[in-house]
């Protein structure tokens, strides 16, 4: 299995080269050549535990990475460290169906990937006998940038630097970041939001003369963002542990169509579902879920992309993007090394393109503020407690339902612990606070619902600030001279 860019500009590589690299030289993402068939039968795969599933699906796409070099990723990565036997368990709520992604260190659906994308990195330096530093550049819109922390803290040979939008994550969130230990790591607050982030950092990956500074000091690049093909085929895993949970509860039988609403921003996490679905699993519609954001949503039910829009801070950060790069993956797979290239030139160029070929199988909605708000206040009373993100996901899977459309079960990915979104969640259920410490909120919060908030998120009380640098857009290649040079 060989992958190449999106927009044509890079020779065939390995798996691990890709990961290595990140991104393509001509800006473009890796891909698969070709998407691989499942080659077991969903009866034998039930029989499998999360780490035997990841095998099975890793090993068709990771085919320069020998088994036992695989196996051991796997099995560092998904252990004890999430606090769930089933690493992303399945759970009923009054007829709806939720998959919980956030049992990892961070409390969110980037630890799947994050937790695995470090071990993939170094075996592939390992197997190139790479004597260069990596430096793993990130921009964040809230959870990524805590998660590729976490996976990369102390990993020796490695440096992480995180850029996050000053004011466009959670207060927990921060937190969560600028305590972050380790020697290796270093955090930087950006005056723009996500996007103008991930857009300084995909210049910064692209700049020659950054690049050759870089080889004369033995540091190479590269990226934990979904841009990374290593982020992505990790999460294809629990598509797979979703869909034979809904088996073994008795909730479908084998060979039966489900979809799956995703409460989408970079759409990295959509697109595994597509990835699992050209598997073969057997799943109907992937409902994309937006915020105010709604970029996708427009493309979905027009076939324009336009960036050109104002740009809304909602209560879930993690999908406030307009520029939603993993889109172009599959603009890729549906019409081809060509068109993408000349759809992102004219993104580049003008922010819009209008793709009109049809893409079957996806459906957009979205969600506003306070529909997303009553979502949290209507579930609650059904017994469960959702954050913002997975909130927008299940008003998406209510007007995906009221249409008619659906057939099938819906499975809800739930992205993150509520415990992240005191303040937004607090105001949801129209609880009275006369503060937004979120340490008093999530005691209060703890109180009111009746679910533990998680030891993780508490104990950042009274941890020190370690990271306080902050930068213009214009100086993030500065920011990052001062650290790594
Ligand atoms: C990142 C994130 C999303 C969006 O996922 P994408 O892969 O970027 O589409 C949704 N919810 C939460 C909680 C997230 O952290």
């Amino acid at each position: 299995m060989l992958y190449v860019s999106t927009r044509g500009g890079s020779a065939p590589i390995t798996a691990g080269e890709a990961i290595l690299k990140g991104i393509g030289p001509d800006g473009g993402l890796y891909v698969p050549e070709k998407l691989p068939k499942m080659d077991k039968s969903l009866e034998e795969l039930s029989k499998l535990d999360y780490r035997g599933l990841c095998y099975e699906v890793l090993k068709l796409y990771l085919t320069d990475y020998d088994e036992d070099e695989l196996k051991s990723c796997i099995n560092k990565a998904y252990d004890e460290k999430f606090d769930n036997p089933l690493i992303a368990p399945l759970i009923e709520v009054k007829g709806k169906y939720f998959l919980e992604l956030f049992h990892g260190r961070t409390l969110a659906f980037k630890d799947m990937a994050l937790s695995i994308l470090p071990y993939l990195l170094k075996s592939a330096a390992k197997a190139k006998g790479l004597d260069k530093e990596i430096v793993i550049l990130t921009a964040t819109s809230g959870d990524t940038g805590k998660a590729a922390l976490e996976g990369f803290a102390n990993v020796e040979g490695v440096r992480i630097i995180v850029f996050y939008p000053e004011n466009g994550v959670s207060s927990i969130q921060k937190l969560q970041m600028v305590t972050q230990e380790g020697s290796n790591t270093a955090v930087i607050g950006v005056k723009g939001n996500f996007d103008q982030a991930q857009t300084g950092v995909k210049k910064i990956f692209t700049d020659p003369e950054i690049g050759s500074e870089l080889s004369q000091k033995g540091i190479m690049f590269s990226s934990a963002n979904s841009i990374n093909i290593g982020r992505l085929l990790p999460q294809i895993v629990y598509y797979y542990s979703a869909y034979l949970q809904m088996v073994t509860q008795k909730h479908i039988s084998l060979g039966e169509f489900v979809n799956f609403v995703v409460p989408t921003g970079n759409f990295g996490n959509i697109l595994a579902g597509y990835y699992a679905k050209s598997m073969g699993l057997p799943i109907g519609t992937l409902v994309c879920a937006s915020n105010d954001n709604k970029v996708l949503y427009d493309f979905f039910a027009t076939g324009e992309y336009n960036k050109n829009r104002e740009f809304y801070t909602t209560i879930s950060p993690s999908m406030d993007i307009l520029i939603s790069s993993n889109l172009e993956r599959l603009i890729y797979h549906s019409a081809g090394v060509e068109r993408t290239k000349e759809l992102m030139a004219c993104l580049n160029k003008n922010g819009v393109y209008s793709f009109t070929e049809s893409i079957p199988g996806f459906k957009g909605y979205y969600a506003t503020e306070a529909e997303a708000k009553g979502s949290i206040g209507e579930m609650f009373e059904e017994g469960y407690l959702m954050d913002p993100h997975t909130a927008v996901a299940y008003d998406a899977g209510q007007k995906f339902n009221m249409e008619g459309q659906a057939s099938g079960k819906n499975i809800i990915l739930s992205t993150a612990s509520p415990y992240k979104f005191t303040e937004a969640v607090c105001s949801a259920l129209n609880m009275e606070t006369e503060t937004n410490d979120p340490f008093v909120l999530m005691e209060l919060l703890e109180e009111y619902s009746g679910v533990p908030a998680p030891k993780a998120l508490s104990e950042l009380k009274g941890k020190k600030v370690r990271h306080k640098m902050v930068c213009g857009l214009e100086d993030m290649d500065k920011a990052l001279r001062q650290i790594i040079m």
